[in-house]
């Protein structure tokens, strides 16, 4: 770290609201340490203050992504439930394959997933998986930026909140503050009303929050609703989980009661559109969503169900699918999605005010798009580029917490050869599949 300066780009400027956007040229980025100082008018910076400089040479500079909700571990296992419903995918798949992982896995997997969000342009992950102290040591290596939760199940019982608490308080802050913690129950239908109160207790105690699957499909909702008169949404209220800042995965299967109730709570919605498309399910009430004033973020879920961690593909799904869902062109504009990319998902992630803008003060987590390739070309609409046309290998340099990453395609912090070389040596191990033997049952 030290002083940095990035002269001669193209700014990407989203509105605080979402009502437009636009592209600046003729300023100068100014990072001191680990934040943006200020953005000055080109050239007038003194460069002999500064300990490098890069020149943008004209590219796209934009927040880094956010990633609001994964299990970047999973990658170890992509492409081993495909084409399947959403039971077998959990029954007959991921439950019982994941009775195969070990602690060292986790490290491996996370390095790997991580390598692929940053490559994409992703610095930031809300990361809801096992064995986090061995993903919390591959976050500190890559220089990437994450929000950790051990995964929890309440047929583990009441002990494992209190363990999972523990981790908590001692990863909150590490990795010099690039990590931060927050308390992780799997799901309403996989923990019971006391595990979840006994979660949301233990969340406030600590000062954090809550990051939960909720509604996953409408089905979920149907289901709940005739078992105990209520919607998993309801239960969360109940048993006092939305009282913390918490982050609700998917929420597709939300009623309109629901989306009043949340309007009441400190929530934010994680978006993972393109894992509902390939498991045949509804996806999520975007558009209603933001006209109820709740903050909407990007997510990829993990790579079994989504294929890959890069997050413009569920940038571009979202915009495509609240279109034809609205049946209108005009929904979710172009500036609405990329607020949802980038401020938007920043508060989903619990940093509204440090995260998701080019803008003195936020901390330097920035990447540059090279905009040049042919399917980008001519550049009449740079944000409709970005949303309709990205393709991850254009994103050339990945600055995160003031710390170049990835420059020009380069990564800097970590092997690649060898955390794939790591992923392959246990992929038969990982892949033996016993049905019998699975870490839950979907029903
Ligand atoms: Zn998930």
């Amino acid at each position: 770290m030290g002083r940095l300066l990035i002269t001669n780009a193209r700014i990407l400027d989203v509105s605080e609201n979402g009502d437009s956007v636009a592209v600046r040229t003729g300023q100068d980025v100014l990072i001191d340490g680990n934040r943006i100082e200020a953005l000055l008018p080109e050239g007038t910076a003194d460069r002999s203050q500064f300990d490098s400089v890069i020149d943008a040479g004209g590219m796209l500079l934009m927040p880094g992504l956010i990633n609001c909700h994964a299990h970047v571990p999973m990658v170890l296992w992509r492409g081993l439930a495909e084409d399947v419903s959403i039971e077998r995918w959990f029954n007959d798949y991921m439950w019982p394959l994941e009775n195969n992982l070990q602690p060292e896995d986790v490290y491996w997997g996370m390095l790997l997933g991580l390598i692929e969000q940053i490559e994409a342009g992703v610095t930031s992950v809300a990361d809801h998986y096992f064995h986090m102290q061995l993903a919390a040591q591959a976050v500190e290596k890559s220089g990437a930026r994450a929000l950790l939760g051990y995964a929890m199940f309440g047929s583990q019982g009441l002990a494992m909140v209190e363990e999972t608490a523990r981790f908590v308080q001692e990863y909150q802050g590490a990795a010099n503050g690039r990590i931060r913690t927050i308390m992780a129950p799997h799901a309403p239908y996989t923990c019971d009303d006391d595990f979840l109160r006994a979660s949301a207790q233990a969340a406030k105690r600590l000062g954090v929050g809550i990051h939960i699957h909720v509604s996953e499909t409408t089905d979920q909702t149907v289901a709940s609703l005739a078992r105990r008169g209520m919607t998993p949404v309801q239960v969360l209220e109940r048993t006092g989980v939305l009282d913390v800042p918490t982050i609700l995965a998917h929420v597709c299967g939300a009623t309109p009661d629901d989306i009043r109730l949340l309007e009441r709570y400190p929530v934010g919605i994680a978006h993972a559109v393109k894992t509902y498309l390939k498991l045949g399910q509804d996806t999520a009430p975007v558009v209603e969503f933001l006209a109820a004033g709740l903050p909407v973020g990007l997510a990829s879920d993990g790579a079994v169900s989504n294929s890959t961690l890069n997050l413009w593909e569920p940038l571009r799904l979202m915009a495509l699918t609240q279109k034809q869902r609205a049946r209108m062109g005009e929904a979710m504009p172009i500036a609405q999605a990329l607020h949802i990319a980038t401020r938007g998902s920043a508060r989903v992630y619990g940093m509204p005010d440090e995260l998701g803008a080019v803008a003195p003060g936020y901390l330097a987590d920035l990447i540059l798009i090279d905009l040049s390739g042919a399917h980008h070309q001519p550049l009449h609409n740079i944000p409709a580029s970005l949303v309709y046309n990205l393709q991850p290998g254009d994103v050339r340099t990945v600055i995160i917490d003031g710390q170049v990453v990835m420059r020009d395609r380069q990564l800097l912090t970590i092997d690649r050869d060898e955390v794939i070389a790591q992923v392959v040596s246990r992929m038969e191990r990982l892949s033996y599949l016993d049905p019998a033997k699975r870490i839950q049952t979907y029903a």
